[in-house]
This record gives C-alpha cells, structure tokens and sequence, in this order.
C-alpha cells in the first residue's frame, strides 16, 4: 500500500480548499467553492487559517446557542466517550434516560416523553407519521414561509422554494398564509381584522374545503426563523390551538431553530402558554457539538404508544454521545442563567437596530424576540417595495450578498434570506461582543442605503 502519509496533509489551506472544490459536496450550493478554512473557535468568535477572527452573529446555523467550543459539553462528550460511545436504542442508558426526564421537565406541561433523532428533519418525518397513525388521518397543513428540512416528507412540508427540488411532495400536505403583519394579504392593512394574522379564521375557512376529518396535523415555526423570522400577532397561536382542538388536529410546533433559549424562553410556544401535542427541536438542545434532535409528544399520544408500536426508527436515535452532550448543554443554561441573559442582550439587541433605523432608511421592519432576531429590508420606507425579490439568489440578491461580504471582511459572520438579515448570536455572548458586531452590521447597512429612493 502506498505512504499516504504525506498526501493528507491537514494543515494546508490550500489542500483543504482543493479537496472541497474537488471532492466535498455542499449543502444546497453549487459545487466547486473554495471557502475560508476554519482552523478554531471560542466563544462568540471563530478564526481562519489566516488567523482573521469573525464574530459569530449567525450562531453558525443558528444552532450554536452557548457559542463555540463550552467547556462543559465538551467535557461531556468526552467523558461519555470514555464511559460508552454506543449502545442500541432498546437499551437502557444513564444519559438518555437523564436527558429524556430533562425534557420532561423544561417542555410543557403536558408533553411527557421524547423520541431522539440524528436532527430537525428526521424529527418532522417522525412527527408527521406519528400524527397520521395516532389520528387515522392524512393531511398535514404547512405554512409557506417556512423550512422543515431536507428529507423527503420533511421537505414537503416546506414552504420556501427548496421544496421544489423534491420534484413531487408527499401527498397530503396542504398550505396555509402566514402571520406576516409586516406584508399582509392583499386587501389587508389591520392584522386585527385579518384572518390570516388572526390564525384560527383562516384555518377554519382551509378545513371548510379540506374535510377536517382528513387532517392529521398543522406543522407550524412559532417563530418562523430561517424565511424571514416572522413573529406571530398576540392569539395567533392560541387561535390555531383552539381551532386545532376543535377538530380533533394535532398541534405540531417545529422548535428546531426557535427552541432551548433562543428566544429567552425554552421554547417559542412558552411565550403564549401555548401547548402544541408535539415538539420538534434539534440544534441548540446541544449547540450543534454533535447531531441531535427531538419529537417530544404529550401524555396522550405517549399512552397510545404503549400499546401500538412507534411508527419510525433510527440507528442513532438516543445516541449516548448526542445524549450527553445534550445533558451538558441544558445543564449550562440553567447553572448560567443563560436564558435571563438571552433575553436582556435581545432586548439591548432591538433597542440599537431601533437607534440604527433612525439612521438608515432601508431598515423597514425589526422583528424578534430574545436572540432570534431580523431587520427587513427596503428600498421604500413608505411603498414598503423589499430591497431584492423573496427567495433572491445570485445576481438578483447583489446588495444583500454585497453586506455579507462586506461585513465578513470587517470580521462579522452574517446570514440572510430573501431581503431579511438574520441576527442570532450565541445566546451567551457579551455585551461588549454585541456592541462590536453591531458597530460593524451599522457600516454594512450604508450598501443597502444606496438602493433607497
Ligand atoms: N426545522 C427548522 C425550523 C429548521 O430551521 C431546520 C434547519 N434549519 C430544520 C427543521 C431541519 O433540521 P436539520 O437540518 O437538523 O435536519
């Protein structure tokens, strides 16, 4: 056998952005890029081959919700390494019972037991057969503006334009408005007498033609995070619950991104006291050390699950290493106060975006809650005309790429979507930190400014 020795270097930068070129494919990108090499992280902040440093106001995608490398879940992994790296879902496992009883406990009352996955996506596809087996049914109902993930059934449930590529979705999913306050239907300029924005009269008006005997479940972000971070009007979501009950459909809150402290509670619905009969939730339950996600179902569906067989299954479900580190990470959070801090830095967070609106007229909406945050764009204050077109890419999306650009040039790690800049930084990270990032997002904002009449 040859000396592969020397063929693989892992230092080289220039290897490392060859073989990406050449023989790594990217996550819905076209292939052939040759990005920063990333070589360490800390904390807010993550540095390059070059030794360059970005601020990390993305929480990569936003799942890094205790930063970069937290000294206590790394511990954790280790530690459980060292103790068992694997051991099948059926057995029994210190970590796994200990994390499913966290969930137990910082969930809402009346969801009780947890199914883990490898992440968001395998969470939905599990939570949408769970639903159509234990209800009889079929349909689900998802909303346009949203992102469910990539596999097959979770990918049909999404609403933004990647679902196109499944060529043909999983039957049975049927789409509903969103509670866009910012963009209203047509015709419609008070959210209170809008019955999208109000929620249960348009879901109501949907089954009127759907059958509510043939619906399963409605699928819903409570905060919708990477289409826009759209925040629904106070009811909205106790309006869905209710008309939901009526009709004997379940509830599905997908928390994957909105979930564990993002935004300043455990999870979106808390802010509305808002039960759904299952949550979904992946990325921040660990900050992303390791893949791990959740179905999280209420006390009743797990009494019929004892006597009918949970419809799914995985290798890695309740993986021991995932377990621990999710462990680690809740434990953090509650030891550090991490949600009381989320929620003050959110709050100092909006108060400067409304100080730097005063001064940029292409900022026509800010929108969020705790960490979970956006700036809208525009090119008109006043006709509200969005500064590049919904779902733009490439040329169509200049000004918007030209700012990420920019900004992580000037060390500030950014993302965005349509025409909303996401702001989600560690839920942890310092005022000063903050205060850095939006210091540098002030300069970034002047590329857009220059497209406003
Ligand atoms: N649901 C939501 C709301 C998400 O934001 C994502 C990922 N961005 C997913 C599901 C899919 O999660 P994963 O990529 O871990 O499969």
């Amino acid at each position: 056998m040859d000396d592969l020795s020397n063929a693989y270097p892992t230092h080289d930068p220039e290897w490392v952005r060859d073989m990406h070129a050449d023989h790594y494919l990217q996550s819905w990108s076209k292939q052939g890029s040759r990005p920063r090499v990333i070589t360490g992280a800390q904390g807010s902040w993550f540095w390059d081959s070059d030794g360059k440093r970005y601020l990390d106001f993305q929480s990569q995608l936003v799942n890094a919700n205790l930063g970069h490398q937290h000294p206590k879940i790394i511990q954790a992994i280790k530690d459980q390494a060292d103790k068992l790296c694997y051991i099948s879902p059926a057995m029994g496992s210190d970590v796994r019972s200990e994390l499913a009883a966290i969930m137990n406990e910082i969930t809402p009352d009346n969801i009780t037991s947890t199914f883990f996955t490898t992440g968001g996506s395998a969470a939905n596809e599990t939570a949408i057969r769970v639903a159509r087996h234990y209800t009889g049914r079929t349909k689900i109902i998802a909303r346009y503006r949203s992102y469910h993930g990539a596999t097959g059934g979770a990918l049909s449930l999404t609403g933004d334009p990647r679902h196109h590529l499944t060529r043909a979705d999983m039957p049975g999913i049927v789409r509903m408005l969103d509670p866009y306050v910012y963009r209203l239907p047509t015709g419609h300029t008070d959210p209170a007498k809008c019955p999208v924005a109000q929620g249960g009269p348009h879901l109501e008006e949907l089954l009127m033609y759907e059958n509510p005997n043939t619906v399963a479940a409605v699928i819903l972000e409570p905060i919708v995070g990477t289409n826009g971070i759209i925040v629904p009007p106070e009811g909205y979501l106790q309006s869905i619950k209710a008309t939901c009950e009526k009709y004997g459909i379940l509830l599905i809150a997908d928390e994957v991104m909105a979930g564990f402290g993002r935004t300043g509670k455990w999870f979106a619905v808390d802010h509305w006291g808002v039960q759904p009969d299952i949550i979904t939730s992946a990325k921040g339950i660990n900050s992303g050390y390791v893949p791990l996600g959740t179905m999280s179902v209420s006390t009743e569906i797990h009494d019929w699950l004892r006597d009918t067989p949970l419809p799914g299954g995985l290798t890695y479900a309740g993986h021991p290493l995932a377990c621990a580190s999710g462990v680690a990470a809740i434990r953090a959070m509650q030891e550090e106060d991490t949600l009381a801090h989320a929620t003050a830095m959110g709050e100092t967070l909006r108060t400067e975006l409304h100080r730097l609106a005063e001064k940029h007229p292409c900022i026509g909406d800010i929108r969020g809650k705790g960490m979970f945050n956006g700036i809208e764009l525009v090119k008109n204050r006043d006709t509200r005309e969005p500064l590049v077109p919904f779902a733009a890419k490439g040329d169509a999306a200049k000004p918007m790429n030209d700012m990420m650009g920019y900004a992580m040039n000037n060390g500030l790690y950014l993302s965005f979507f349509s025409n909303v800049i996401r702001l989600t930084p560690p839920l942890n990270i310092s005022q000063e930190d903050l205060m850095t990032g939006i210091e540098i997002l002030d300069r970034t904002l002047e590329i857009a400014d220059k497209d406003c009449n």
